[in-house]
């Protein structure tokens, strides 16, 4: 995009923490400028200077852009929404590529793959990605490989790391939907992944109010296609949406911190609770993910779910939560959650998944413990 110029490749960037340059990376430099960029509510532009046409990118999302690419290390563009990312880097593809993708990914990606294939211009691959030698066979012929870690709904973490050596192998690039993790938590371009993807929706903007996406390249070749989609298909986000998105990156971190805080805990003592049958969180000594996790991410995130006895007993607890909102979505300064396999993805049946918040602790703590209850024990785990 036009903020090449001011990518961290020409600019070497300070050997900031992510917390120091979510906060300050993205900013206007000039003197006189506004610490922020403020929304550039324009489609059009005089001739003579950087930006054209909004579809093309305005000063707004290149700040967006300037801050998450610093962030994970590598070049960003922006996009209407985590799906108009997803379709995007799928866009580039050649016709009837095998995309191959872990099993447990967002279901929302799932469907756009069936899409393609309907269309004969990619072939979903299905792999179990904790399975090495599955994902080895898998890769050859493929033209992707795209992971989610951690995952939804099982918040399965995988190693990034040794998938991508695998496919550097084969010579097949790595999508990594890194969105519950945040730049925060995970750089998977560190790792070796070729692009990032997330549903900025989430944590980035936190605060439930907008709909965006990003895509983060290695490098201009492989950012280059990507945009080229972005303005083929009429992906860009609204300047407003930027804005909003770059204001809620500044308290990622703080945010994040606070919700991670809080989900540790809320998995402990479900995991102690005589109601639920299992927990999924890689904050748990005892989860299969926990040492993948901690070795490469920075902390566990907030993304929790577990499991009760039904669809039935999940139903009552979410009904019975006051505090804790039902709701899909996920990412934002409030605790929400639900019942998961509504949406026939063949979850477990009384799977429940909860977006922690940055609530008081006691409270998420006072409105979940009696919702759960209500609920008859579980003799065996
Ligand atoms: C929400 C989500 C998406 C899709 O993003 P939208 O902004 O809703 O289009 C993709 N991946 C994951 C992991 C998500 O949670």
């Amino acid at each position: 995009m036009s903020a090449q110029a001011q990518s961290p490749a020409d600019e070497p960037a300070p050997h900031w923490s992510p917390q120091t340059l979510s906060v300050t990376a993205g900013r206007p430099q000039d003197p006189g400028a506004p610490l922020n960029q403020p929304p550039v509510l324009a489609s059009n532009f005089r001739d003579g200077g950087d930006t054209l046409y909004a579809r093309f990118g305005t000063p707004s999302h290149d700040a967006f852009e300037e801050a998450i690419g610093a962030l994970e290390g590598g070049l960003a563009v922006a996009f209407s929404s985590g799906m108009a990312a997803a379709a995007a880097i799928l866009g580039t593809l050649p016709a009837g590529a095998r995309v191959v993708t872990s099993d447990n990914i967002y279901h929302g990606v799932r469907g756009l793959l069936a899409d393609l294939e309907r269309l004969g211009s990619a072939v979903d691959v299905r792999v179990d990605a904790l399975d090495l030698i599955a994902v080895e066979q898998a890769l050859t012929d493929a033209a992707l490989l795209w992971i989610e870690t951690p995952s939804n709904p099982l918040i399965q973490v995988l190693d990034v790391e040794r998938l991508c050596r695998l496919a550097e192998e084969h010579g097949v690039p790595v999508v990594v939907d890194s969105t519950f993790a945040t730049p925060m938590r995970l750089n998977p371009l560190a790792l070796g992944a070729t692009y990032v993807v997330h549903s900025a929706t989430k944590y980035i903007g936190g605060h439930s109010d907008l709909l965006m996406g990003v895509v983060v390249a290695r490098d201009e070749e492989r950012l280059a296609p990507i945009s080229e989609q972005r303005t083929l298909r009429g992906a860009a986000p609204g300047a407003l949406e930027t804005f909003l998105a770059l204001r809620g990156l500044r308290t990622l971190g703080l945010r994040l911190d606070r919700a991670e805080t809080n989900a540790q805990v809320l998995a402990q003592r479900l995991l102690e609770h005589p109601h639920v049958t299992e927990v999924f969180y890689p904050g748990l000594p005892s989860d299969p993910g926990h040492l993948t996790a901690s070795r490469q991410m920075r902390g566990f995130g907030a993304m929790l779910s577990f499991c009760v006895a039904s669809e039935d007993e999940a139903d009552r607890v979410l009904a019975r939560c006051r505090l804790i909102v039902g709701a899909t979505s996920l990412g934002g300064v409030e605790s929400t959650a639900e019942r998961r396999n509504r949406w026939h993805e063949g979850t477990r049946t009384g799977l429940i998944r909860l977006s922690v918040g940055i609530e008081d602790l006691d409270d998420i703590w006072a409105d979940l413990s009696p919702a759960l209850g209500q609920l008859s024990p579980q003799t065996q785990r």
